[in-house]
């Protein structure tokens, strides 16, 4: 459906738990956070009902994400659910990877189309360092297990900091070069923890860009499956490509095609605005299909023109990345 400002709403960002497997330092506290119970989050049954009712308002394409979805019991089941639903045309996924390659063909097998990964770094001790339990090795060999099995276009997002992993920018663009990955730069939004990841921490990725035009000849006009709101560009005789998004240098928002859902059901028509449409509570009401679909529609309603961040820094969100689905 088309909301107030005439953009086609088709595309539903799913948040199935709030819990994760590492704890990225700018996303999560270490001890703490993550912690709703199964009695607070959707049930998979009522997932899958509620992207059924989600197809009635246009929604045709959704994305798993959280917290670590791939730590969801029984997520494959969900996916399987998803794929049963005939308006839905594509299924994907948003992970950090570690726990993908035994789970990759069940995956596959119910209907994920497609994979993003989250990798800031391809330092092994870096790694550790962010996410203050994950290795390296994991992430990489949920990626090459991704290649294998054709989940193409298997993308990686790389939120790009400022005295963290800005020296490694070289160092993904030649991963992108050699194979054929999409690696897009993201810009560091101020969500999540800020007492130590602050405003200087933010670089604009045309910053990155001029960095990596210094050595690869970048070539415009790629479409790729499911692009959103990156900008893409070809490096010219490689085999991947480069993606730019940037939320903050050059904000998206009138192409913005999404609505969000949280683990514990509540709907948001944008990351950054905190008013949010409650479906658990109407779920556990007893509320019928046309009744959610109401919500739906109200949430659609709800979206801002667009995004206020470049005024957030310093600001306590009330929920974090994680809380609502990144
Ligand atoms: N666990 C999954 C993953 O790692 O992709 C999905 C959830 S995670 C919250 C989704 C994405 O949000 C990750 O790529 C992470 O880097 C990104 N993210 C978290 N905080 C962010 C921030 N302040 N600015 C930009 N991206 C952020």
């Amino acid at each position: 459906m088309l909301d107030n400002y005439n953009r086609d709403i088709n595309y539903l960002r799913v948040s199935v738990t709030d819990r994760c497997n590492l704890r990225c330092r700018y996303c999560m506290p270490e001890e703490g956070g993550g912690n709703l119970g199964h009695y607070i989050i959707l049930s998979l049954e009522d997932l899958a009902r509620l992207i059924k009712i989600s197809t009635t308002i246009g929604i045709r394409k959704v994305r798993l994400t959280g917290g670590e979805p791939l730590v969801r019991k029984n997520i494959g089941q969900l996916v399987q659910y998803i794929s049963e639903i005939p308006e839905i045309d594509d299924i994907a996924l948003t992970s950090n990877g570690i726990l993908y390659s035994p789970m990759a063909r069940e995956l596959k097998d119910a209907g994920l189309n497609r994979i993003n990964f989250s990798l800031d770094t391809l330092s092994e001790e870096r790694y550790r360092f962010i996410t203050r339990r994950g290795e390296l090795k994991d992430a990489l060999k949920a990626i090459y297990t991704a290649l294998e099995m054709d989940m193409h276009p298997v993308k990686i997002n790389t939120v790009i900091i400022r005295g963290f992993n800005d020296t490694e920018v070289m160092d993904f663009a030649r991963l992108a070069y050699e194979y054929p990955l999409h690696i897009r730069f993201i810009e560091f939004m101020p969500i999540g923890d800020l007492h130590f990841w602050k405003e200087q921490r933010m670089i604009s990725v045309d910053e990155v860009k001029k960095q990596i035009e210094s050595e690869y000849k970048l070539e415009t006009g790629r479409i790729i499956k499911g692009n959103g709101p990156a900008q893409y560009y070809n490096l010219v005789g490689g085999q991947g490509s480069i993606g730019f998004i940037t939320p903050m240098s050059n904000h998206f928002c009138g192409l913005c095609n999404r609505i969000r859902m949280t683990a514990d059901g509540k709907l948001r028509g944008c990351l950054y605005d905190k008013r949010e449409v409650d479906l658990k509570e109407a779920l556990r009401a007893g509320a019928s299909d046309e009744e959610l679909k109401q919500l739906f529609i109200q949430a659609v309603d709800m979206k801002p023109a667009r995004h206020h961040m470049n005024n957030g820094w310093g600001n306590e969100n009330q929920r974090k990345m994680y809380q609502i689905g990144g």
